[in-house]
């Protein structure tokens, strides 16, 4: 009930009404005390100015000789103008050379009074003397009289009694006038809280639910500066929504782009423990950060945290690191270093990919390379050998080096005529010829072409055929060239007498054939391998046979294409087995 400003309201009430009514009491009293000595004075200058009873006091009567008694009796008939009532007010006679008392309206009194300040001065000047001290507790005058030879002193002294029992009056009003205003205060400081303070409460209370995050507007109940505060109260609650709702924004736009990269990221702060880490850096690191982990554990060994945050923005520093089969490019950067709450953010590149191509281009230049020098090293060779021994040899061994030179140039062009069918696949300007084609037909096509080549090294060439096959779309001589190479490994790599099967058929959106060999089959190591460009189980003997190493990496850009697959069955006993299987439908979007 009483909360502090309402206390203060009452507080300053209830001091301001102590201090007024002390000021108007001490005022009142102060005036009526001064009220009644100026008209005590004011009176009896005018009464003993008055010719008449100065005179009365002064001429003796005729042969009195005690002038006292005269004296006692002029001031007797004069008592109502004098104000003497023998209660509060007296006149005494007194002695006008040694100021002893001498008669009175109290004897007991006089005698025991002590000569006021009025009287010494009367007795010492022998003029009238008047005004008391306000401080007193009686007010007088002393007027010197000569009746005949001898001088006496008329003082008329008040006790104040009247004054003070007026005062008393005016105390007790001021005191009830007190109580009367203090209990006004203490209900008027009710009223006052109940126009001020509930509204100051309403706008603390909406202050502390802004603050828990309740924006809802606060009512303006008033005009006045209270009803202004309100308002602005409400505007600045509006605007701090605004900018929470647009941080928020952005933070959930930051939150969803950290979740969703590739690139992973951990944020450690100046201690190394983690703030933030996304899932990307999890699988790229190859295990789940918690929250305990730290920066020392995780990269410490690579770079010091102390030295990546000694880094002037906008460096970094970039390290290169293997993690499982994966190479990971790391890029440490400080972040945030002037409001010394920043620390060190990590963030992880996998670059398996681009070094893998990286090192197959490179491999790759160097097959071509090696490929190409060969049969050039070859031809050059014969050819020396031919000019250098001009007519001396057998038209027969000319015969034959000039053979072998005209193979040997065959192969390059045979390389440089795959190298450039890869190229264009490479480059996408090799457009697949769609059309539907008997896949059946093209099977049985392929069995007639090299069935000649396949019982001349006396081999067993069996064809089974479903004969549910149906019709696909694809490019009908690239699908032709991936059957053909495939077929002929199967002869080349088997040694003369072999069998060799070729079956196709269909599952429900796909057409197969597979060719099975009892050859020198593919040892399991490079099985995973014979798709790339220029491998080769057995260099030599891919050679002999015209071979360049390409032929199932073109089969398989071929096969790709069109959104099929081809690969080695795994399958026991000697021998190969390779699978081509291409969509009914050919590939979805009709390259
Ligand atoms: P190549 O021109 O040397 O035949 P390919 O790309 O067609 O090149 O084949 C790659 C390698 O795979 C061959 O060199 C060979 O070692 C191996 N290979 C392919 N088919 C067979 C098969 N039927 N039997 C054994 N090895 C094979």
């Amino acid at each position: 009930m009483f909360r502090s400003l309402h206390m203060k309201l009452v507080l300053i009430m209830v001091l301001l009404i102590i201090s007024l009514m002390t000021v108007v009491g001490a005022f009142l009293m102060n005036a009526v005390v001064r009220y009644y000595l100026d008209d005590f004075n004011t009176r009896m200058s005018s009464m003993f100015s008055a010719q008449d009873l100065y005179e009365d006091l002064t001429i003796p009567y005729d042969g009195e000789a005690n002038g006292v008694e005269g004296l006692q009796d002029v001031l007797r008939a004069n008592m109502g103008e004098l104000g003497v009532d023998g209660r509060t007010r007296y006149y005494f006679i007194l002695d006008g050379t040694t100021g002893a008392y001498l008669a009175g309206s109290d004897d007991q009194l006089g005698q025991n009074l002590d000569k006021s300040p009025n009287v010494l001065r009367a007795l010492a000047t022998g003029e009238p003397a008047t005004g008391s001290d306000i401080t007193a507790d009686f007010m007088d005058v002393a007027i010197p009289i000569t009746r005949g030879e001898v001088t006496y002193i008329i003082q008329i002294y008040d006790n104040r009694q009247t004054v003070t029992e007026l005062n008393g009056s005016i105390f007790m009003l001021i005191i009830q006038a007190l109580i009367f205003g203090l209990i006004s205060s203490v209900l008027l400081s009710f009223l006052l809280a109940k126009t001020m303070i509930t509204p100051i409460e309403r706008l603390t209370a909406g202050a502390k639910r802004v603050a828990s995050g309740d924006f809802r507007k606060l009512e303006v109940g008033s005009k006045d500066e209270i009803g202004v505060l309100t308002a602005t109260f409400n505007s600045m609650s509006r605007q701090l929504q605004a900018t929470i709702r647009e941080a928020e924004n952005e933070r959930n736009k930051l939150d969803t782009l950290f979740l969703h990269m590739t690139d992973g990221v951990v944020a450690f702060s100046q201690e190394g423990g983690v703030i933030q880490k996304n899932p990307a850096a999890e699988d790229m690191l190859g295990r789940p950060i918690l929250p305990e982990d730290t920066y020392e554990g995780l990269f410490g060994d690579l770079a010091p945290l102390e030295q990546i945050l000694r880094l002037e923005q906008p460096g970094y520093q970039e390290i290169e690191q293997t993690v499982g089969n994966r190479t990971l490019d790391l890029l440490l950067a400080p972040f945030d270093q002037e409001s010394g709450q920043g620390g060190v953010m990590v963030v992880i590149h996998d670059v398996t990919t681009q070094r893998r191509n990286e090192e197959m281009r490179r491999e790759f230049v160097a097959n071509v390379s090696h490929e190409l020098r060969t049969p050039l090293t070859n031809i050059r060779s014969y050819a020396e050998t031919l000019v250098d021994s001009a007519g001396d040899i057998p038209p027969a061994m000319e015969k034959n080096f000039l053979g072998v030179i005209l193979n040997e140039s065959d192969r390059m062009t045979h390389i440089v005529q795959d190298l450039l069918t890869l190229s264009r696949f490479d480059s996408g300007r090799s457009e697949l010829k769609l059309e539907r084609f008997s896949f059946q037909v093209a099977v049985r096509d392929i069995y007639n072409a090299v069935l000649m080549d396949a019982q001349r090294h006396g081999h067993t060439l069996t064809l089974d055929l479903s004969p549910d096959i149906p019709d696909i779309v694809g490019d009908r001589d690239r699908v032709l060239q991936v059957m053909m190479n495939v077929v002929s490994n199967a002869i080349k790599y088997t040694p003369d007498g072999g069998q060799i099967a070729i079956s196709a058929g269909r599952n429900p959106l796909r057409v197969w054939m597979e060719v099975s060999d009892n050859g020198i089959g593919i040892p399991a190591s490079d099985r995973p391998r014979i798709f790339e460009r220029f491998y080769r189980v057995d260099k030599a003997r891919s050679r002999e046979s015209g071979g360049t190493g390409l032929g199932l990496s073109i089969a398989k850009e071929i096969v790709d294409r069109h959104e099929g697959i081809i690969f080695l069955v795994d399958r026991p006993g000697p021998g190969t087995t390779i699978r081509i299987e291409l969509p009914i439908e050919g590939p979805a979007h009709g390259k």
